[in-house]
């Protein structure tokens, strides 16, 4: 199953494929779709790491540092507009105290 798959599963827009338990070949390699038995962890013919909750965790991860990159952009638009306020307000308050004078 590809990550694509997983993702979009996870936000419930396509319905997971229902696993049939075989004890020969529970599971299939997420990136070459080797059936692999069902404990293990490393696919026999790719040689990659397969245990699904890993991967989650893996699509997870990308989904907070995503959220996190969004959440800093926006902080820092919105500290650069405080900071274009403040400078205008400062601005403003040196005119006044020159006329003032
Ligand atoms: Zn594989």
């Amino acid at each position: 199953m590809s990550l694509f798959k997983l993702a979009l599963e996870k936000r419930g827009l396509i319905s997971p494929k229902k696993q049939t338990i075989k004890s020969s070949h529970a599971q299939n390699c997420p990136f070459c779709d080797e059936d692999v038995g069902f404990t293990d962890s490393i696919c026999p013919k790719c040689k990659r790491l397969i245990d699904r909750s890993t991967i989650l965790d893996e699509v997870g991860k990308d989904e907070k540092i995503k959220n996190l990159t969004n959440t800093i952009t926006d902080l820092t638009n919105r500290f650069d507009s405080i900071k274009q306020e403040i400078l205008r307000d400062l601005a403003e308050q040196i005119i006044e105290m020159k006329r003032s004078k």
